[in-house]
């Protein structure tokens, strides 16, 4: 997901959009107009989903109801 954090170099309000494409880049601050907007690089990576996808059947025994 293209979520980027913009931060105002005037007032240091940090705004967070939804970037898709060009469309969604702040043009200035809401807070006080400025338009010397940087966008701030997350450190987080988004996608990481290389690890175990399911573990949920790890075992085959089949759980069936004890017939009393
Ligand atoms: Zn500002």
């Amino acid at each position: 997901m293209p979520l980027h954090t913009y931060r105002c170099k005037d007032c240091g309000h940090e705004v967070e959009v939804l970037v898709i494409g060009k469309r969604g880049v702040p043009e200035k601050c809401e807070k006080c107009s400025s338009k010397q907007l940087e966008r701030k690089l997350g450190g987080f990576s988004v996608s990481g989903s290389a690890s175990g996808k399911s573990r949920a059947r790890s075992s085959g025994a089949s759980v069936s109801p004890a017939p009393t």
